[in-house]
């Protein structure tokens, strides 16, 4: 049966919460929806997690029934389901795991540590030249879609732009990190301006979290 090898075994490992599908169940926060305020307000968690993420989670539950895809977990569809509504819900699903999960209360001087921070520079020179990439892989993404920072097949650190739902795990990539440059994610704090938003970010990230990825 379909999602049922030891390969499927592997994949469940990318996200720390196994979401159920046919559940329709939702990953859950980290932190109140106040909590990453003033940079994500809690009327943007309200509607971004409680609205945009919640319609991901329903279609994707009513969209797998009866299919082969009835048993799998999100991860394995990203990796496997071919173009279409069953992949792209999968896809924002999975996607907004990693992203909302990624965040803590707003936090200065808040830097990754150990093996981490070893791969960050030696793969971008240094911390702050990898926050200007991942920037400007957000700023610089037309139309709507995620800049993310990941694991390459061959060990490397990679900044990549997708559109839409992509996720580098359907290129065999471990996703570690995400910026969401949906409008919905940050048109009610900071209405057209991405870049202001996406500069505001880094005070949020949980590197710990971000670092178990790896
Ligand atoms: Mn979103």
């Amino acid at each position: 049966m379909y999602c049922s090898d030891s390969q499927s075994e592997k994949l469940r490992t990318i996200t720390t919460q196994n979401i159920s599908i046919m559940k329709n169940e939702m990953p859950q926060l980290p932190y109140p929806a106040n909590g990453l305020e003033p940079i994500i307000s809690a009327e943007t968690i309200e509607y971004h997690y409680g609205k945009h993420l919640q319609t991901y989670v329903t279609n994707l539950a009513n969209l797998v029934k009866g299919t082969e895809y009835e048993q799998c977990e999100v991860e394995e569809i990203v990796a496997s389901a071919p173009d279409g509504g069953i992949y792209n819900n999968a896809g924002q699903v999975l996607n907004h795991t990693l992203y909302f999960t990624q965040f803590a209360a707003p936090r200065q001087g808040n830097t990754p540590v150990g093996r981490f921070a070893e791969l960050i520079n030696r793969d971008f020179g240094s911390f702050d030249e990898m926050k200007r990439q991942m920037e400007d892989a957000a700023i610089g993404l037309f139309g709507s879609g995620w800049a993310w920072l990941s694991l390459s097949v061959d060990g490397k650190l990679q900044i990549t732009k997708e559109s839409n739902a992509g996720n580098p795990w359907r290129n065999g990539s471990k996703p570690l990190l995400c910026i969401d440059v949906w409008e919905h994610a940050y048109y009610i704090d900071y209405r057209n301006r991405r870049a202001d938003h996406v500069k505001a970010l880094w005070p949020l990230i949980d590197w710990k979290t971000v670092a178990g990825r790896l």
